[in-house]
């Protein structure tokens, strides 16, 4: 099988979401492409094909040859520009419009009604339209243009054949027949208002990524370094792993590094949306664009460039907002449905007004007033917008959130599973209880924290540190194996030894006669007991207590207060399990699970809803994967930040509510945003055809059918942007 690749373009020339379906369908066609993301509301196209049968450059052709900009790359910088540069090409051209409609309007219109007659109004007004038809409104017949050399039309040509018609008719009347009357100030007035509605529209997307704007200015530009006893300033793009940069109080972390000197506390509210600053000591890691309060420290660094937390954040936000939700494409189909039954409705709508007793003129205006209220513009914002506004929002919170996908995803969740190691407890156990068991209590932990010391495992941790604490000495241990859920074995003084739980001993024949007692009162304590065997003799019993994070119960109960069954996992015995459960508010438990046996348990709990899994994404990914949203906790540890849809920079549970709250809101936005958008069409294509005329007198004059065109796309953009505001 050949390499697939993905290649991010910069489109530049979009102005209407329906652009963006047409560059979406022409680059899903092309050879050796097996998938196209176009995204209106960032102008970046995601495209993921084949290397031996296409390139980049070939990519980028198509999308030239429907007579869009493209360019290669994800550059942050140029894709503000390029936002930037949009809108003000549309406040260039609505300026132009406006000095060109205003007497245009005066004439045509407020003149009219006083009854004062303008000499040659006429041809006055012809050739005050004749620039705002030309110039300001050429980027809509550049755009109709394309989508006709493809075949279809778009939501550019509604706006064109709308206004064209009018100006052409008008223009017809003056040279051949002035008694028809002419309609001049409809185009003009037309083409100025939908300017008016791009223009805002088009500053308004640019506010929704404020927040990859935020993070992208967090970045510190310089730093200090240590060169011997010297402090030089250099920049941040120079610095190399292994650099001791100096942090003086007040200043930012220039970089990812681990202190080496001094300590302080440092805000991480930026990255981690945790509000108190956090403490920091010799060892302890920070993180680059956080803001050093009061203490001086050095630190080394241990990450540059793009694999910094914040140039990893960044990505990752971008990635999600060019990553749609399953709902868009339910409006896009839609729109591209919509333009061209449009047409037809138009033109119906003139034949049957030509038939009637007010003749062309009506016919006209019906024509151009369905043209123009029909424009599904504000259906292609609905769900774009809503979506990079609340990624944005939840950034901000600290909880990043990998796509349109998974946010759409969260808001039918029906059950939650947490890990229990880690997750819900602090994953910094302590050793309780030290029982040997027929040997001294020294040699007991001397062969305990000698074995434990080759494992990683957090129990093993707890057991070093108590055996180092009471002086336990070390021994030479060899042939160190771990049997995962189960616990570890190894040789020391030419004889095996068993550590681990009851499924451990049982396997290698140790028998627990007698102590079944002692373990049962331990484990209903929420303590996790370990039996040391020395070949097929118990040496004795360790108690480890895990406790659960702060938060951890509140965060169960808000989340059953939202309707979700909320479950617990873990490779730990029934008893302990039931106890930490219990403790957490937990009533579903799943005990004595391997790890490789959790993916297995969540898929057959998505059979009834589903299921989000929270685990810490280092021994339960392939759970995390197989649930329909990975929920990985861990302050953007590596893992974490792969292996999650969903990743929570703080290693607080309450942030999994905030996670499935942000997404209800955004879905609740997209929603409203949807409904308006097509209520406000359906609604406006019978009154703009005249369905009212014989009951009420009323025609929609193509004028007040731009203006609420105009409006409905920016009181879509509006509502998403209100977004930002909500609380999570
Ligand atoms: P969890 O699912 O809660 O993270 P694990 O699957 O990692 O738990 O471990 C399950 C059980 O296996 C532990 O409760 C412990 O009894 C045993 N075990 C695992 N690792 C070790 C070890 N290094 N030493 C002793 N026992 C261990
Ligand atoms: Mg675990």
């Amino acid at each position: 099988m050949s390499a697939m690749r993905t290649a991010n373009l910069q489109i530049s020339g979009m102005h209407c979401a329906s652009c963006a379906t047409l560059i979406q369908r022409s680059l899903s066609n092309a050879e050796g492409v097996a998938e196209a993301n176009v995204n209106y509301a960032t102008c970046t196209a995601s495209v993921r094909y084949d290397e031996a049968l296409t390139s980049s450059d070939r990519l980028i052709g198509i999308v030239k040859a429907k007579g869009y900009g493209a360019e290669l790359g994800e550059d942050l910088q140029k894709a503000f520009a390029m936002q930037r540069e949009e809108a003000e090409g549309f406040r260039r051209r609505l300026l132009v419009s406006v000095v060109f409609a205003v007497p245009v309007f005066v004439i045509g219109m407020v003149l009219m009604w006083l009854g004062i007659h303008v000499p040659y109004a006429d041809w006055l007004l012809w050739l005050l339209a004749t620039p705002v038809q030309l110039y300001v409104a050429w980027p809509f017949y550049v755009g109709t243009w394309s989508a006709l050399k493809s075949r279809t039309a778009n939501m550019d040509s509604l706006i064109v054949l709308g206004t064209t018609a009018a100006y052409l008719f008008s223009v017809y009347a003056v040279l051949f027949e002035p008694s028809l009357g002419q309609y001049f100030e409809t185009s003009a007035i037309l083409i100025t208002l939908v300017m008016l509605g791009k223009y805002l529209e088009a500053t308004a997307k640019a506010r929704t990524s404020d927040a990859i704007r935020t993070l992208v200015g967090l970045a510190p530009k310089v730093a200090t370094v240590m060169r011997g006893r010297k402090e030089v300033r250099v920049p941040v793009d120079a610095l190399r792993v292994g650099d001791v940069v100096l942090v003086r109080p007040g200043e930012k972390v220039p970089i990812d590094g681990v202190i080496t000197g001094g300590a302080s506390s440092v805000d991480e509210s930026m990255i981690t949306g945790e509000s108190i600053p956090a403490e920091k000591r010799e060892g302890d890691a920070v993180v680059g664009g956080t803001i050093n309060r009061q203490g001086t420290f050095t630190f080394r660094t241990t990450k540059v460039g793009s694999d910094t937390t914040l140039a990893r954040i960044v990505k990752l936000i971008e990635a999600a907002q060019g990553k749609k939700a399953p709902i868009q494409r339910f409006a896009d189909s839609v729109a591209a449905y919509f333009v061209p039954s449009v047409i037809i409705i138009a033109g119906v709508t003139a034949l049957v007004w030509l038939g009637n007793a007010m003749g062309v003129s009506s016919a006209l205006v019906a024509g151009v007033s369905v043209l123009v209220i029909a424009c599904p513009c504000a259906l292609g914002l609905a769900t774009p917008t809503a979506i990079m506004v609340g990624t944005g929002l939840g950034a901000r919170h600290g909880v990043l959130v990998k796509g349109g996908d998974a946010l759409e995803t969260a808001h039918r969740l029906r059950h939650v599973i947490f890990d229990k190691t880690g997750t819900i407890t602090t994953g910094v156990p302590a050793v309780t209880d030290v029982v040997p068991i027929g040997v001294a209590e020294r040699r007991f932990l001397s062969v305990a924290g000698s074995i434990e010391k080759a494992s990683e495992h957090p129990l093993a941790e707890a057991i070093v540190r108590c055996a180092k604490g009471r002086g336990a000495a070390v021994r030479r241990v060899t042939g160190f194996s771990a049997v995962p859920g189960m616990g570890v074995t190894a040789t020391i003084d030419r004889k095996r030894h068993y550590f681990g739980n009851r499924k451990l001993m049982i396997r290698h024949g140790v028998p627990l006669a007698g102590l079944d007692g002692r373990i049962a009162s331990l484990e209903s304590q929420g303590k996790t007991v370990m039996v040391l065997a020395g070949g097929r003799a118990v040496l004795g019993l360790i108690a480890v207590a895990d406790t659960i994070k702060e938060g951890s119960r509140e965060a169960v109960g808000s989340l059953q207060k939202m309707g979700i069954m909320v479950h617990m996992i873990t490779g730990d015995n029934e008893r302990t399990a039931q106890a930490i459960a219990r403790q957490a508010g937990i009533s579903h438990v799943f005990a004595e699970v391997l790890p490789e046996e959790k993916a297995g348990y969540v898929k057959r709990l998505r059979e009834t809803g589903p299921v989000a899994m929270v685990g810490d994404g280092i021994n339960d990914a392939p759970a995390l994967a197989q649930a329909d949203i990975g929920i990985a906790m861990g302050s953007g540890t590596d893992v974490a930040m792969e292996t999650g849809d969903v990743v929570l920079m703080r290693d607080d549970l309450r942030d999994v509510a905030k996670a499935i709250r942000l997404s209800r809101l955004t879905m609740r936005k997209i929603q409203q945003n949807m409904f308006w958008a097509l209520v406000y069409n359906m609604l406006g294509i019978p009154i703009a055809a005249g369905l009212l005329y014989p009951f009420t007198g009323w025609l929609l004059s193509p004028i007040v059918a731009g203006a609420a065109m105009a409006f409905s796309s920016v009181s879509v953009v509006s509502n998403s942007l209100l977004l930002k505001r909500a609380r999570l």
